[in-house]
């Protein structure tokens, strides 16, 4: 293949310019929020990168400061941004000589070694790689992305561009002192080649792998706010319905229990201190539940002033000890809010799955809301198994 190490390089431009185009507007987007997400800083990068390599394009043809120490300059400021962008999406701060450092040892080593393409390529392949491994070291902390795919196309783009700036070291160890001019109109090195591939590879599969990282970040905040109870914090209905679900059906040969849990005369809470003591109220008795379960329970808003607790591997008996702690600890509790502190107790209903039986989660939570009735029928401040009376 005879490529001409100009159109190579033109091409590199062109993707990477339209890239940086794509990457502002994906960037000025959306709310003030976004702006912590570090696209604006990954864009500024790409632009940096377009530049180094239109900078480079134009040696020969323009003085050697802009060509090679400018153009060496930019290429270790926009790894630096790179690092600022991911620091910035996972709102921490990496050291301040990890962006500075490798830029100033940049310009200086492309200053001292103007006229030496040997040792800047050795020089550049030591400094790009331990921007790269800085970088690289800064994805792989961040334990909740990890899990998505685009940590492993940045991840792998890092890879990528240590194995190739080592490849380029190597060839340029070994005296091959031609690779890499662009005002060379010879064919280049096959070196050169994999290089432009892997730089033009990198940067795209980088930006979307970025681009993709926020958008999987957007996504799990979304399904967060879609599944959570904007007021207690715990799960919502949704939430809890989906959950209870997937528990009836996972269950092979366990015991499950769902208890259903109203807050007794919440109205009166209501009526007597305000819709906003009632507020806190209903806050902290989520609050206070959900701190006396085990940690396969789960607790969710059913609605209004009703919660609901799936308990799995937990047999009539269990179902009864925990409803009974879980009342007590309601009972013996007392609740700060702006009108003072308030007491209220909670009536729960249970309804039981045992091991041998297959249940549809609308029979059980009919049966858990007929035993609730029967406990507010008795009284208030009670636990009512399904076919078992309990005081
Ligand atoms: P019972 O012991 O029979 O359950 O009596 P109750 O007063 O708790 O029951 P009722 O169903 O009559 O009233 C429930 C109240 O809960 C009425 C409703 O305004 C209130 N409520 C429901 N959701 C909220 C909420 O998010 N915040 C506040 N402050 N009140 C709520
Ligand atoms: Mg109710
Ligand atoms: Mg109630």
């Amino acid at each position: 293949m005879n490529l001409d190490p100009r159109t190579l390089l033109f091409s590199l431009i062109l993707t990477n310019a339209l890239m940086v185009l794509s990457l502002f507007v994906a960037a000025t987007g959306g709310n003030g929020d976004r702006k912590r997400d570090g696209m604006g800083k990954w864009a500024a990068a790409m632009l940096l990168e377009t530049l180094t390599w239109t900078l480079i394009a134009a040696r020969g043809t323009i003085p050697d400061v802009f060509s090679i120490i400018v153009a060496n300059g930019f290429k270790a400021a926009s790894h630096a941004l790179i690092l600022a962008a991911i620091c910035e999406f996972q709102q921490r701060q990496a050291p301040r000589w990890q962006y500075l450092a490798p830029v100033a040892l940049t310009l200086v080593m492309a200053a001292i070694l103007v006229d030496d393409i040997r040792d800047r390529f050795i020089w550049g392949s030591l400094i790009y790689s331990f921007q790269m491994v800085l970088i690289a070291r800064t994805l792989l902390s961040d334990t909740e992305t990890r899990a998505g795919r685009a940590w492993r196309l940045l991840f792998g783009g890092c890879a990528m561009i240590v194995l190739v700036l080592g490849l380029r070291a190597v060839v340029a160890l070994s005296g091959y002192s031609e690779f890499a001019q662009p005002q060379n109109a010879a064919s280049p090195h096959p070196v050169q080649i994999i290089s432009f591939i892997a730089v033009m590879a990198t940067a795209l599969l980088g930006s979307i792998g970025f681009v993709l990282m926020v958008k999987e970040r957007t996504d799990r905040e979304i399904m967060h706010l879609a599944m959570t109870d904007s007021l207690t914090q715990v799960p919502n209905r949704r939430a809890l319905m989906e959950h209870a679900e997937h528990a009836l059906a996972r269950r092979s040969g366990s015991p499950l229990a769902l208890l259903m849990i109203d807050v007794d005369n919440f109205k009166l809470i209501n009526d007597t201190h305000g819709h906003p003591a009632g507020d806190e109220v209903l806050r902290k008795v989520a609050g206070r539940l959900a701190g006396r379960l085990r940690g396969h329970d789960v607790l969710g808003r059913y609605g209004g002033e009703e919660f609901c607790v799936i308990a799995p591997d937990t047999d009539t008996g269990g179902a009864l000890n925990l409803a009974e702690s879980l009342r007590e600890t309601i009972a013996s509790s007392s609740f700060a809010t702006e009108c003072g502190n308030l007491s209220v107790s909670i009536s729960i209903g249970i309804s039981h799955c045992p091991s041998d039986v297959t249940r549809e989660l609308k029979d059980v939570l009919a049966e858990a809301d007929a035993a609730l009735y029967a406990a507010k029928q008795a009284g208030r401040n009670k636990v009512v198994c399904c076919g078992i009376e309990n005081a």
